[in-house]
C-alpha cells in the first residue's frame, strides 16, 4: 500500500504517539468495536454534555491505520457540538467511500485528510473507518 509520504507521516506519528489513548474512568457510554478481517479492536468512552462532545477516550490493539485514525477522530471530535460532529463523520465516511477519487477537506477534516489515500484499498476502509463507526454507535445510542 503506497500513501502518500506527508500522509503516512501524519498517520504513523498518530501510530506511535496516539492521542487520548487510555479509557477515563467515568463515561456516559462505552462501546466496543471489532474489525476481523484486520484484527483490530476498539474500545471507545464518550461524554456527551448539553449537546457537546466533552470527552472521547479509547484504547484498543490494531494496525496503524485503525489506531491512528481513533486518535485523529479525538482530536477532532472533542469539543464539538454533535451536529458538528456528525457533520465531520459524514465526510469522513464520504471520503472513504470515495475509491480513491476524493482528497477531503482540510478546513473539516484537519488531519484526518491524511486518510485520504486509505480509500483506494477496500480492505483497509474498515480499519480506517472503525473509530469513527464506534463512536457513532456510541452517540446514537446516548442520544436515542
Ligand atoms: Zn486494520
Amino acid at each position: 500500500m503506497e500513501l502518500d509520504s506527508l500522509y503516512q507521516e501524519v498517520i504513523l506519528d498518530h501510530y506511535r504517539n496516539p492521542h487520548h489513548k487510555g479509557l477515563s474512568a467515568k463515561s456516559d457510554i462505552q462501546v466496543k468495536h471489532n474489525n476481523p478481517s484486520c484484527g483490530d479492536e476498539v474500545t471507545l468512552n464518550l461524554n456527551l454534555s448539553d449537546g457537546l462532545v466533552t470527552d472521547i477516550s479509547w484504547d484498543g490493539v490494531g494496525c496503524s491505520i485503525s489506531m491512528a485514525s481513533v486518535s485523529v477522530m479525538s482530536d477532532l471530535l472533542i469539543g464539538k457540538n454533535i451536529k458538528d460532529a456528525n457533520k465531520i463523520l459524514q465526510n469522513f465516511t464520504e471520503l472513504m467511500q470515495s475509491k480513491g477519487q476524493g482528497s477531503g477537506d482540510e478546513s473539516i477534516l484537519e488531519d484526518a485528510v491524511a486518510f485520504a489515500g486509505v480509500s483506494k484499498f477496500p480492505a483497509r476502509i474498515k480499519c480506517a473507518l472503525l473509530g469513527w463507526m464506534a463512536f457513532k454507535d456510541a452517540s446514537t445510542q446516548l442520544l436515542a
